[in-house]
């Protein structure tokens, strides 16, 4: 078994996705092709942070025995961080302009659009900030925990302060279309708030996508017992997925995105020169399952025939020329549970059955210590099934059965 790393929120989307993919990046640690959009967002999440950086007031974390607590009021720079220089917006904008990156885009007029695209929703976003400033304890920050036995990390954008004195968790994103849905079902949010709530001693009290392209922070309620652990089980599977070295390729729609087609299975082509052996291989494969079809059918068919035969002449045992063919009963009865157990309770006899299985109900009905006439209503409350089948006694070499 696999030792397991802490689990992100992408590693964890990445498995349930397709385990040969997360087995590519996070065990064989292959690199993938950079992409514009993700390097974009990279950048503009840099700069936020270098911005931001100086309102940082740090909030109270929960410590081991051997530390001290600090708190808010502990802080030095409580007080001044909200009344902190920010840098000015001609700063900022050169800060963004070093930070570029041209990795991954499709041509330079892609890159020229998402360049514009990011001096545009940063300069609106330094004004916001300008005006109303938010009171963050952590930007940017790595946080570790275990949930109930399953390690778990991740990187927060920001964690604010709330008027109320409780915290909001706050991711930003670069992409074009966000809902308040997004907010309210975002897995990503859910881990955030166990690993900050397993770090700091303040309650979380929002969790927020802020969606930079509308400056719009789109907000929900923290989640509630049920949906965490909804997400620990989820989450529980991946793990264990990981830790037993199950990595099957999951074929989907995320295979158009994904760098390691060519080592996939799901992707690679037979080597020419296996190509005529395993297609000879796969022809005789496609003839038994078909010859296997007709001589089911037909199987099916004599052992009916051999049925009535045996029913018009009364006799359970035919010879063949190489073996016997031997007729067998097989008897099963069914209770409607709903009708039984009644019976049971006012007979004082409900604890004598659990899941009320037709074994039970029939042991009841045989049990010479019972009511007999507890026992004729269970009996006349069951629906008997009789199946017939037939065994091959070929002598010493054993039987066969087929069943029919
Ligand atoms: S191509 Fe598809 S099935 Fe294969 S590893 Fe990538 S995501 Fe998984």
């Amino acid at each position: 078994m696999a030792s397991l790393a802490p689990l992100s929120y992408s590693s964890y989307r990445t498995y349930l996705e397709c385990p040969l993919r997360w087995k590519f990046l996070y065990v064989d640690r292959l690199p993938e092709e950079p992409r514009g959009y993700f390097t974009f967002g990279r950048v503009v999440h840099s700069v936020l942070e270098e911005l931001v950086r100086p309102l940082v007031v740090p909030g109270a974390r929960r410590v081991s025995a051997a530390e001290t607590q600090r708190t808010l009021d502990d802080w030095p720079g409580a007080g001044r961080a909200e009344h902190a220089d920010l840098m000015s917006r001609e700063e900022m904008l050169e800060l963004y302009d070093r930070a570029w990156l041209s990795d991954g885009y499709a041509s330079p007029e892609e890159e020229a659009r998402y360049r514009a695209l990011g001096r545009d929703l940063l300069g609106r976003y330094y004004d916001e900030l300008t005006r109303d400033r938010p009171r963050p304890i952590a930007v940017e920050e790595h946080l570790e925990a275990r949930w109930d036995g399953i390690p778990i990390h991740g990187y927060i954008d920001r964690i604010d302060r709330t008027p109320a004195g409780g915290l909001e968790i706050v991711d930003y994103k670069t992409s074009r279309e966000l809902s308040h849905e997004d907010a309210r079902d975002s897995d990503q949010l859910t881990l955030y708030q166990v690993l900050v709530e397993k770090n700091y001693t303040e309650p979380v009290e929002r969790l927020t996508l802020f969606h930079l392209r509308s400056l719009k922070p789109l907000r929900a309620a923290p989640r509630a017992s049920t949906a965490l652990s909804v997400l620990h089980d989820r989450m529980g599977t991946v793990s264990d997925g990981i830790r037993a070295e199950a990595f099957e390729p999951t074929p989907g729609r995320q295979c158009s995105r994904c760098d390691f087609r060519s080592r996939c299975p799901e992707f690679s082509e037979v080597p020419k020169g296996e190509a005529e052996r395993l297609r000879g291989l796969v022809d005789r494969f496609e003839a038994l399952r078909a010859e296997e079809g007709r001589l089911e059918g037909e199987l099916r068919r004599t052992a009916d025939e051999l049925h009535r035969a045996a029913e018009e002449l009364g006799v359970h045992r035919v010879p063949g020329t190489r073996a016997i063919a031997v007729r067998k009963r097989e008897e099963s009865w069914m209770y409607p549970v709903e009708a039984v157990r009644p019976l049971l309770e006012r007979a004082g006899l409900a604890d004598r059955i659990g899941s009320g299985s037709p074994e039970e109900i029939r042991r009841l009905v045989r049990d010479p210590t019972v009511d007999p006439e507890i026992r004729r209503r269970l009996a006349e409350a069951g629906s008997r099934r009789v199946r017939w089948y037939w065994e091959l006694d070929d002598g010493p070499a054993g039987s066969r059965s087929l069943r029919s």
